[in-house]
């Protein structure tokens, strides 16, 4: 957990670019954008992957998802639509295994994603 690169963000051991935060998520801009607006919102609690949520992280994961339709209220991309994504495991593309969720907006996305 200590070598965890989001729980270091969290803690403010490594810079990011926090847009917003309260007692169990934190939110900041992705180092590598996928589209003009791309947000990462992270629990404060480290858990490595979906697989790995618990009974009592399902509150949790409510307030990650809330947070994701306040951003995107704040940062314009909610009337055009937008979307969030969870990348679980390997063959989904996750490399930082913290969970969390992204959410791209400002741009037409496609379907299906890669
Ligand atoms: P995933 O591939 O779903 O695990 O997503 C991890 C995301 O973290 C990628 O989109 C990366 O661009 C992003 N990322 C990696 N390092 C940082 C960082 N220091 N600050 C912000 N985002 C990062």
């Amino acid at each position: 957990m200590n070598s965890c690169l989001f729980c270091s963000i969290i803690k403010g051991d490594v810079k990011g670019d926090i847009v917003y935060q309260d007692e169990s998520v934190v939110a900041f801009r992705d180092i590598h954008p996928k589209a003009p607006v791309h947000i990462l919102i992270v629990p404060r609690k480290h858990i490595a992957t979906l697989l790995d949520l618990e009974q009592g992280d399902k509150g949790l994961m409510g307030d990650i998802f809330y947070a994701a339709t306040r951003l995107a209220k704040d940062n314009g991309i909610s009337e055009d639509g937008f979307r969030v994504v969870l990348n679980c495991g390997p063959g989904a593309g996750q490399s930082v295994y913290h969970i969390h969720i992204h959410l791209l907006g400002g741009r037409p996305l496609t379907w299906p994603p890669g």
